[in-house]
């Protein structure tokens, strides 16, 4: 048999057993499957995988696997909702909480690579886990535990909402398979499967996200030119070491969205100035959820920076003229 990381393999996955949250099995754990042997595509390496499909329990939509076991465990998710395995919550917030990189990669080509290097890793790991649950990170931690949905929470099972219903003109009526509702606030109906695996530009993911930030104080402020957060109770430290401490905590930050940093050694304070708006909130929402950021072994605090003060225009400034 060739060892599945060979190259040039082409690839395709068979599996006896899908890898599956509580939710997404339902309530009966003896639950009929129907397989189909590379029935399909897997969503994310685009390779052929069997493919398995069950109903969930009584008023439950039919649900299928959308991406193949490989890819489900190199991200330790669900191959069904693409949630946590063990915090059912989206990649995003667990990579974010974590301070774990997440790179998406840009073209088919590096995707296939991607894909077979960490299936290579696990193998040689051996526990068949390329994804990596050392960080060690306890603030994170405790944060996902607070946040996690453990218990199954069957209501995802539903059927889909009626698009035709929300339009005005299902015919269906009461023999519609699809849920006649309005969609709920924040109930995000279609969502970009390769977004939610890699954990990037999740919409639900950032819900959350932006909740625990307000939770913790860190509400973005609504002046949108507000670009820079302040780390209070920094022990001596250089610029080199908050850049480092930055980097490993929100690595999606790259260096050259941090536009400055400033320390005021005398108050034991660090301003950190952005290149734009959306590199702030990012820091701030991946700072929030893991409790400030840890400089030379010491936890600071992180709040908004304040927008500048107006200056009192000095005489002599061109300012453009305005003809009262
Ligand atoms: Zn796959
Ligand atoms: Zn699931
Ligand atoms: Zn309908």
């Amino acid at each position: 048999m060739p060892a599945k990381h060979d190259i040039n393999k082409v690839g395709s996955e068979s599996s006896d057993f899908p890898i599956l949250c509580e939710t997404c099995l339902g309530p009966n754990p003896y639950v009929r499957m129907t397989k189909r042997e590379f029935g399909q595509e897997c969503k994310i390496c685009n390779r052929p995988f069997t493919v398995f499909r069950w109903n969930p329990g009584e008023g439950g939509r039919f649900k299928k696997t959308e991406i193949c076991t490989t890819c489900a465990k190199i991200k330790g998710v669900c191959q069904t909702c693409l949630l946590d395995l063990e915090y059912g919550l989206p990649v995003q917030v667990r990579d974010a909480a974590l301070g774990r990189k997440n790179q998406a990669p840009s073209s088919d080509i590096n995707k296939q690579y991607y894909i077979q290097n960490l299936e290579a890793q696990m193998e040689e790991s051996g526990d068949g886990q390329a994804y990596d649950s050392q960080v060690a990170n306890a603030a994170g931690r405790e944060m996902l535990k607070n946040l996690a949905r453990t218990d199954p929470h069957y209501k995802r099972n539903r059927p889909h909402i009626c698009s035709f219903f929300l339009k005005g003109d299902c015919k269906r009526g009461a023999e519609c398979p699809f849920r006649h509702e309005t969609p709920k606030e924040g109930e995000t109906s279609k969502q970009n499967i390769s977004d939610r695996y890699y954990g990037t530009n999740d919409p639900v993911a950032k819900n959350i996200l932006k909740k625990v930030a307000e939770s913790k104080g860190l509400k973005a402020p609504e002046d949108k030119t507000i670009t820079n957060l302040l780390l209070l109770g920094l022990p001596t430290c250089t610029e080199a070491d908050v850049r480092t401490a930055l980097n490993d905590a929100v690595p999606s930050i790259k260096p050259n969205q941090i536009r400055s940093i400033s320390i005021v050694a005398a108050n034991n304070v660090a301003f950190l100035n952005f290149t734009d708006r959306q590199s702030a909130e990012r820091a701030a929402e991946g700072l929030s959820a893991q409790d400030g950021v840890e400089v030379n072994g010491k936890k600071a605090k992180v709040v908004w920076g304040r927008a500048r003060p107006n200056k009192p225009k000095a005489a002599g400034t061109a300012a453009p003229a305005v003809s009262a």
